[in-house]
C-alpha cells in the first residue's frame, strides 16, 4: 500500500507526515520549503481519510495474520468452557 503524498500547493514540497497529521486535524500547515499556509480545505482530506482506514484495516489483518491463529484457539477453548457451564446450569434445571 502506498503512503500518503501531498504536496505544497505552491511549490509542489512534499508535506511531511507530521504536517499531514495537523492537516487532517483541521489545522493549516506551512510548508517547509516556501512557507506558504497550506489549509486543509485545500486538499481532499476525505480521500486521505478513506485511504487511512483502510490502511488501519490492513494493519489489524496483518495483526490477525500473524496472531489470529492462537488468538481463535484461546477464543474457541473460552466458548466451550462456557458451552460446558451453560449445559450443567441447563441439566440442574432439568
Ligand atoms: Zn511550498
Amino acid at each position: 500500500m502506498k503512503d500518503i503524498i501531498i504536496n505544497c500547493k505552491e511549490c509542489g514540497a512534499r508535506i511531511p507526515p507530521e504536517l499531514i497529521k495537523k492537516l487532517m486535524n483541521n489545522e493549516s500547515i506551512y510548508c517547509e520549503r516556501c512557507g506558504i499556509e497550506n489549509l486543509p480545505i485545500d486538499f481532499n482530506l476525505q480521500d486521505l481519510k478513506e485511504h487511512l482506514k483502510s490502511k488501519t484495516l490492513n494493519n489489524y489483518k496483518e495483526i490477525l495474520k500473524t496472531s489470529g491463529n492462537r488468538f481463535f484457539t484461546m477464543m474457541k477453548s473460552k466458548i466451550n468452557e462456557i458451552k460446558e457451564d451453560i449445559e450443567l446450569k441447563l441439566k440442574k434445571i432439568d
